[in-house]
């Protein structure tokens, strides 16, 4: 016995051999990411490690080029970079491409890849709740931005029984994006600022927030959107992508009696799953890092 914990004897420890991972951002000192990560990789037993690369907006190319000559073997991309980031990149892969925003980076050989995880993320933390049969959702996401465009496009995939997308303002469905998918079955549009009908936000069956209310301060909490959701039915999942530790974000405490709900926690997790997947060609073992995170 040399007096270590029993899981500590899979983690390899730091030498010379060890990969590096990362997340790029600014801040970066809140992110939870690094703890996943290093979770996964110490459930496989794998000589890898994950820190914070917190970067002024300034160095972005400076600090780019520093990963590169590194070693780095990839590194996720959050709040301001992920579109500035695409520059350094030799190719966007899916989603990303689409919309020219990134999440993930992964490096083959010399080449640079962008992805994009957040939909996949979203809707892998669907898929791993018992009760969420999407054909049989009638599913309202709301919000336009580029969260909201990437859950669109799994979603989409996977074949909801109707898919509304809601946003305050109506001008972003005016945009290359949703007019390419504004034929597609089961799809449609509501702008709040045009004046249509909230009905489809009260009937929904399954809810996923892709906006950022709640970060805006006091003044925003004191005009809550989207009024709908007082009327969801007892049953209803509401998916909020944004979580704050140790308390229920601002959009799920107003939520009536009965309904479902969960943070993005959830979507992060699976996110993150995913980023690991396309850097090593495996699925992680997810259980450590839900249990830290508090994921069902
Ligand atoms: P964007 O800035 O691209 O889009 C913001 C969206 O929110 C827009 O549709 C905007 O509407 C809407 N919005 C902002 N404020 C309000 C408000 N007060 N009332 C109603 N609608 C509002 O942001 P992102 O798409 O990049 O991010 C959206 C959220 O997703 C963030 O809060 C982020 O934390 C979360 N997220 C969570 C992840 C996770 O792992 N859990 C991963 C990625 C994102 P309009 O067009 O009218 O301005």
């Amino acid at each position: 016995m040399d007096g270590r914990p029993a899981d500590d004897s899979r983690r390899p420890g730091i030498d010379g051999a060890t990969e590096l991972f990362g997340i790029l951002g600014n801040p970066v000192a809140h992110s939870l990411s690094p703890a996943i990560y290093n979770l996964f990789f110490q459930a496989a037993g794998e000589n890898r490690v994950y820190v914070p690369l917190q970067t002024e907006p300034a160095e972005l190319d400076t600090v780019f080029e520093a990963l590169k000559k590194l070693r780095f073997v990839g590194f996720n991309v959050t709040s301001p970079f992920k579109h500035a980031v695409t520059r350094h990149l030799d190719r966007l892969e899916g989603v990303a491409a689409e919309l020219g925003c990134v999440n993930t980076i992964s490096r083959e050989g010399e080449t640079w890849i962008g992805h994009n995880t957040d939909g996949e993320g979203l809707a892998g933390f669907l898929e791993s709740l018992p009760e969420i049969e999407l054909s049989k959702r009638d599913v309202v996401l709301l919000g336009a931005g580029n969260a909201a465009r990437a859950i669109f496009r799994a979603l989409l995939a996977r074949r909801p029984g109707s898919l509304t997308v809601v946003n305050r303002s109506r001008a972003k469905f005016e945009e290359p994006f949703f007019r390419r998918h504004s034929g597609e079955p089961g799809v449609g549009y509501v702008g709040l600022d045009g004046g249509e009908s909230e009905e489809p936000i009260a009937r929904s069956n399954l809810v996923v927030n892709a906006t950022s209310y709640g970060l805006g301060g006091r003044q925003e909490l004191a005009a809550p959107p989207f009024p709908g959701l007082g009327r969801l039915a007892p049953g209803t999942v509401v998916v909020d992508t944004n979580y704050s530790p140790g308390r229920q974000t601002a959009l799920l405490q107003r939520l009536p009696a009965g309904v479902r709900a969960y943070d993005g926690r959830g979507m992060l997790l699976h996110l993150a799953g995913e980023a690991y997947r396309i850097w090593t060609g495996h699925r992680p073992d997810l259980g450590a890092a839900a249990r830290l995170l508090g994921v069902p």
